[in-house]
């Protein structure tokens, strides 16, 4: 909501993408590509065509989260076809390489291959596309910024005060380069114990929502820490492709994508 949906003045530079979203977040290890992959679902499951783009090429996840390992085709004009997974179409340097291979690519290369992923991708238009970024604030951020106009970022952060510190990092630089920053999501926000109910907060709590209040931007949803999501993941079936009505976990993905 409160997204510009007048194509005449789309300034999204990516071909064939109405909507490019980013999902940023400083420190690593905080969700934000389990945050990234349930977001393309749930905004599949509304009904909109979904693009999701891994730009962690160093880090690779997209492959393992989907559950393929299809290998991206290329066109006549060697532009990357993406492959389609959960109704989610999907690049990844994790499907252009095998699984233990590791990405021995200096910085001028990865930054190349960014601005491929960016650029050289039949995404025939999609409503949305997703790009998880790298944790950091590093060369590859940089030239997502410079190479796509992003309508905006959703920061993923943990309530806990080491993954606030990053987060505001990164948010920084995205306001630096006057890209609006569409809310926080706070994972990993509690606990709740399946035998008794209680919730603990592991990792702290209202940090979300005190970060969000003081960049005035809203806090978007609260993903708890949870077993099926961290399963889905390894299993590569994203929580948010469960009915929201039985799992309380989709339903808060499906809340974000609303939003
Ligand atoms: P990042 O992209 O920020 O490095 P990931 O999305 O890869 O983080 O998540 C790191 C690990 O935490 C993964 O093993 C993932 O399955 C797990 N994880 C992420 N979010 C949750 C959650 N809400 N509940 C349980 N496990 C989670």
């Amino acid at each position: 909501k409160g997204i510009n949906d007048d194509p005449s003045t789309w300034k999204s530079s990516v071909p064939g993408a109405k909507h490019v979203i980013a999902v940023a977040s400083g420190k690593g290890g905080v969700g934000k590509s389990t945050v990234s992959a349930n977001l393309a679902v749930a905004l599949s499951k509304l009904g909109y065509s979904v693009g999701l783009v891994d730009l962690d090429i160093y880090g690779p996840s997209m492959s393992l989260m989907f559950g393929t390992k299809e290998r991206p085709g290329a066109n006549e004009n060697d532009e990357f076809l993406p492959v389609t997974a959960h109704g989610v179409k999907l690049l990844s340097m994790g499907l252009l390489i095998n699984e233990s291979d590791p990405v021995a690519v200096r910085g001028p290369l990865a930054t190349r291959y960014v601005q491929q992923f960016l650029r050289n991708v039949v995404w025939g238009d999609v409503d949305f596309l997703i790009l998880d970024l790298p944790p950091g604030t590093g060369d590859i951020q940089l030239t997502i910024v410079q190479t796509a106009e992003l309508d905006g970022v959703v920061v993923v952060t943990t309530p806990q005060e080491v993954a606030l510190i990053d987060a505001r990092k990164a948010i920084g630089l995205f306001e630096r380069v006057k890209t609006p920053i569409l809310g926080v999501i706070e994972n990993m926000s509690y606990f709740q114990c399946p035998s008794d109910g209680k919730i603990y907060h592991i990792f702290g709590e209202g940090g979300g929502e005190r970060e969000a209040a003081k960049l005035g931007v809203p806090l978007l949803g609260k993903i708890p820490l949870d077993i099926a999501t961290r399963s889905g993941g390894d299993e590569g079936r994203p929580v948010a492709l469960e009915d929201p009505g039985q799992n309380p976990v989709s339903a808060a993905f499906r809340q974000v994508a609303e939003q």
